[in-house]
């Protein structure tokens, strides 16, 4: 592969993660990720940290457990600490459908090897102090996940791409991937209007990757929606862990941060738009399914509101793969809520599907090409999210 050049858009945890196990597998390759801010800059500094194995698709949980693997054995693998902590990882709910959901799903994740226990109302009580659990009909507990730090990952990611001989540019906005006559990758245009030439291109633009993608006439259903998070002040009375807790009833989500409460969600419905602006007051709208679950929280100041995109598809599963028609043009986005936990699993797919090598697991179900043949893909919509 002397003298061959791949080029990957997007210094998020995904691009740095596919340009980190690309210079292990052809180290005489010339790798270069172009990213238009600062590395880390893009969604992933927005990110919670959050990382789990219940999803209810077997792609999805396989990525996860891969990507758990690699958070826990992180210092040996890229160097730096990005602090996964093993705080858990609950679902909670008071509804029959839900609580169905959640018990065909636990089946389904013990077949994938994934370590799931039911928790009654009396148990969830036990392992979250402060928590309303009187209503609950079921909970789902996965001990070994857990919470990392968004920033120190993207930054340890870049220290080892940058070892492993990875260019890493950062302010190279590209305008416009760039095809050959057979429409076949050929480089991409920079907003300086400096061309790049590469026979094969990463797109891991993540919530910006659709209008990438535009430039070569695709329309692929990658939408940026709105997501904020809270956290309080210290608080005397909140215990200093507890699990990541997600009801998934009203779709908020709570952990503890140093003697801090960290809250969000609920706000999966919002219209796309690449508007990223917190909007402190939406907190109003989070206000009742808060102070039901939580009403330690009643009176506690917020001191912080920040808000990012996430990028979701229509079945809220990202798109991993080579495009049908343009080849040397891959896609890794659209993660619909989990691409950081995501990130180190899919370094190792798609690096694996640029070079031709069989990936570590079987991705398929992430192909772009799910969107030609159904608008919902053929694994069905991920039911855990929030
Ligand atoms: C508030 C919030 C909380 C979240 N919490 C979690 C969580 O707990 N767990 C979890 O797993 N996920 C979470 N997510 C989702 C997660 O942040 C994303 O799925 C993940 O960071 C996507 O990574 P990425 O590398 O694809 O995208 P990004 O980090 O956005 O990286 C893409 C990069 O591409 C660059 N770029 C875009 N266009 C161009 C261009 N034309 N030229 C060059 N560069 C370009 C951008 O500047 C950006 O840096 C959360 C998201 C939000 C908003």
């Amino acid at each position: 592969m002397a003298g061959a050049s791949v080029l990957i858009i997007g210094g998020g945890i995904i691009g740095l993660s596919i340009a980190f196990e690309l210079a292990q597998l052809e180290t005489r390759t010339r790798i270069t990720v172009l990213e238009r801010n600062r590395v880390g800059s893009g969604t992933t500094s927005k990110a919670t940290g959050g990382i789990r194995t219940q999803f209810s698709s077997e792609a999805n949980v396989q990525l996860a457990l891969l990507s758990r693997d690699r958070f826990a054995h992180w210092q040996s693998i890229y160097g730096g600490n990005p602090r996964f902590a093993r705080i858990g990882y609950l679902f909670v709910t008071a509804g029959d459908r839900q609580a169905a959901v959640l018990r065909t799903g636990a089946l389904e994740q013990r077949r994938w090897g994934v370590e799931v226990s039911l928790l009654t109302a009396h148990d969830v009580a036990r392992l979250v102090p402060g928590m309303a659990t009187e209503d609950l009909r079921l909970g789902t507990f996965t001990e070994s996940d857990g919470i990392a730090d968004p920033g120190a990952a993207t930054s340890a990611l870049e220290s080892a791409c940058r070892r492993a001989g990875v260019e890493v540019r950062e302010g190279a906005r590209v305008q416009s991937l760039l095809l050959d006559a057979r429409g076949a990758a050929a480089g991409v245009a920079l907003q300086d209007e400096t061309t790049l030439a590469a026979d094969r291109v990463v797109v891991a633009c993540g919530p910006w990757t659709a209008p990438l993608l535009a430039t070569i006439g695709l329309s692929v259903p990658i939408s940026p929606h709105h997501r904020q998070v809270y956290r309080t002040g210290p608080l005397p009375t909140w215990p200093s862990t507890i699990p990541l807790t997600v009801d998934l009833d009203t779709g908020l989500y709570c952990h503890s941060d140093g003697g801090a409460v960290v809250f969000g969600g609920g706000d999966r419905d919002t219209a796309p738009s690449f508007d990223d602006r917190p909007r402190p007051s939406d907190v109003a709208q989070l206000g009742e399914a808060l102070i039901q679950r939580w009403p330690l929280l009643s009176d506690a100041p917020i001191v912080h509101t920040w808000a990012g995109l996430r990028e979701m598809t229509p079945d809220d599963h990202g798109v991993v793969g080579e495009l049908p028609d343009h080849p040397g043009i891959f896609v890794a986005a659209g993660f619909s809520g989990h691409g950081f936990m995501q990130g180190p699993a899919v370094g190792l797919v798609t690096a694996a599907l640029v070079t031709g090598s069989p990936p570590p697991v079987d991705a398929s179900a992430l192909s772009p090409t799910r969107f030609r043949l159904n608008q919902r893909g053929h694994h069905g919509t991920e039911q855990y999210v929030f």
